[in-house]
């Protein structure tokens, strides 16, 4: 509403004065018509004069229609007056439902409306309506270094921007505090042009501003989606603009992004594990599978690794390279892991006392400034020796906070629990982490061993960690022995322990019973001579 503009109070209030006056006046002529009807009738049966009542009615029934004629007048001019201000304000509450305050651009719903106009506009000259979609990256850096004031600021200049460059035909519109949209109908050849508009887009909004003498100087990430503009949605193009700026946001690409199936499909999929994964720990279908640790010198099992298979009512056994990373994403990679390290260890708690069970700890869970207690927590609760439990760890774990992850080893070692650096060897591995914490045991990734009886270079690696390993008195234990040939290869290189399919693939906790029954009712068999020394 304009500062000009009448204000709904007082302009009610003025209304019903006047209408109390009309009415007033109303009454006082139907008081008259009274007194004078009943007089004149008195007159004529007293006097018989009709003259003077003659007058005195002509007088009561024009002042009742002068009164009438008021009374309806200003009802007239209310009423017109009410019909004006309610469609200004009307006017006023479908800007506002469609508009954003900030930059005088369409919010989500001015842009639904806008652009299904232009489709029905478009439909006729089959045009594709092209959404381009962005997000202006370092936002939030923007507010806090510069203050909310100068966030506005850049917020209107890109809107100003938007609209000189890319003029009337485009619905420019701002969806949330760092994400844009423009929808365009274009025709075949500017469809093809889409990602050259979409490249300006990105330039307009990245190009450095000046405020209060400094310079400020944003991103941009951008995702394109078309459709026919005769049967488009655009809900569901403005979502596929959406998926495809978000995989560019995903991989820090400077370009635009095309949307295509294949992101929706995969998306779907993340989805639908995202539920799977929530609606599988309320139902324990994450289970643990073990595989055994031999010790490479006897052939003696001496523990096993608890790997977490997900037992999915549809999909069958489905593996962790599946899961982990989702669980990981949505921060229920902690609840995942200790489902299962609980569920192996009241297992393993009934076995063979001598056998250690290592257990796998995510980057994420190292964040976790609690992990130490629930892992002692589950320790209580299941019975099972902390100086059995082996915890293993990445090298990536110990980038995250190199602080926390120290207290928090700390903690478990101190409750005699052993620990293990998994998968060293790969992403940013140096020799330097063999020393930064600990550990009990250096597990060498199998991406090194794989290959060991071939490849000069992994063979070199796998005898250099030995080699240091050794001089720090902490054992090797080799990840992915498929066969005989790198079995021989790895004990050559000095490698104490090791796993792999040539040992035996994970499997579930009953079938491990058998086999460690197995192992019992085979040593029972022995001669005591090979015994002792077996
Ligand atoms: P990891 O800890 O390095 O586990 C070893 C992986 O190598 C396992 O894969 C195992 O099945 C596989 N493997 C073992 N021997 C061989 C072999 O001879 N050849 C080949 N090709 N592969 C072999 P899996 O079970 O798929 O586990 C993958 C990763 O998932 C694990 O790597 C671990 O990092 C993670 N993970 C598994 N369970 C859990 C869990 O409960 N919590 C967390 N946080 N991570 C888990
Ligand atoms: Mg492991
Ligand atoms: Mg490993």
């Amino acid at each position: 509403m304009s500062s000009s503009g009448p204000k709904p109070g007082s302009s009610g209030l003025l209304s019903a004065r006047r209408d109390a006056m009309v009415l007033a006046v109303l009454i006082t002529a139907v008081l008259l018509l009274i007194w004078n009807g009943s007089a004149f009738f008195n007159h004529l049966r007293i006097e018989g004069s009709a003259f003077a009542s003659d007058v005195r009615v002509a007088s009561t029934a024009l002042t009742l229609n002068v009164a009438l004629i008021l009374f309806g007048w200003r009802r007239y001019i209310d009423l017109q007056h009410e019909a004006e201000v309610r469609a200004e304000q009307e006017k006023r509450a479908a800007l506002l439902a469609t508009t954003d305050p900030a930059t005088g651009l369409y919010n989500r719903k001015g842009f639904a409306d806008r652009a299904a106009q232009l489709c029905q506009e478009a439909g006729g000259r089959s045009d594709n309506l092209v959404v381009i979609s962005f997000q202006v990256h370092r936002f939030k850096a923007v507010n806090d270094q510069h203050g909310y004031e100068a966030g506005e600021w850049l917020l209107r200049s890109i809107a100003d921007a938007l609209r000189d460059e890319l003029g009337d035909g485009a619905v420019i519109a701002r969806l949330s505090g760092d994400e844009f949209a423009v929808a365009l109908a274009l025709g075949e050849a500017g469809t093809q042009g889409a990602e050259e508009l979409a490249d300006q887009v990105l330039r307009l909004v990245s190009r450095p501003v000046l405020l209060n003498d400094r310079i400020i100087q944003v991103g941009a990430f951008a995702g394109i989606a078309s459709a026919p503009a005769a049967d488009a949605r655009i809900p569901d193009v403005l979502r596929r603009a959406d998926i495809a700026m978000d995989r560019a946001r995903s991989g820090r690409v400077a370009r635009p992004v095309w949307f295509d199936a294949g992101m929706e499909r995969a998306l779907i999929a993340h989805g639908e594990i995202e539920q799977g994964i929530r609606y599988g720990l309320d139902h324990e279908q994450f289970v643990s599978y073990f595989e055994p640790q031999v010790d490479l010198a006897s052939g003696e099992i001496v523990g096993f690794e608890v790997l977490a298979r997900w037992k999915h009512p549809l999909s069958g056994v489905i593996g962790p390279d599946v899961f982990i990373p989702v669980a990981e994403e949505i921060g229920l990679i902690g609840r995942l892991s200790e489902q299962v390290i609980s569920e192996a260890l009241r297992e393993a708690a009934q076995w063979d006392p001598a056998l250690k069970i290592s257990v796998n700890i995510s980057p994420s869970q190292l964040t976790d400034g609690w992990l130490a207690e629930r892992i002692v927590r589950i320790l209580s609760e299941t019975g099972f020796p902390a100086e059995r439990l082996v915890v293993e760890i990445t090298e990536s774990s110990l980038f995250a906070d190199m602080d926390l992850a120290r207290s928090i080893v700390t903690s478990l070692k101190n409750q005699g629990v052993r620990l293990a650096l998994d998968d060293f060897g790969t992403g940013f591995s140096s020799l330097a982490h063999i020393r930064s914490l600990p550990f009990d045991i250096i597990k060498i990734d199998r991406s090194f061993v794989t290959n060991v009886s071939e490849k000069r270079e992994s063979a070199a690696i796998v005898r250099a960690v030995t080699t240091l390993a050794a001089a720090l008195s902490v054992p090797v234990c080799v990840e992915g022995i498929e066969n005989e040939d790198t079995f021989k290869a790895v004990v050559r290189l000095g490698c104490a322990i090791g796993q792999g399919w040539y040992f035996g693939k994970p499997i579930p906790a009953e079938q491990t019973r058998e086999l460690l029954a197995a192992r019992h009712r085979r040593r029972d068999e022995r001669p005591p001579a090979a015994a002792v020394h077996g």
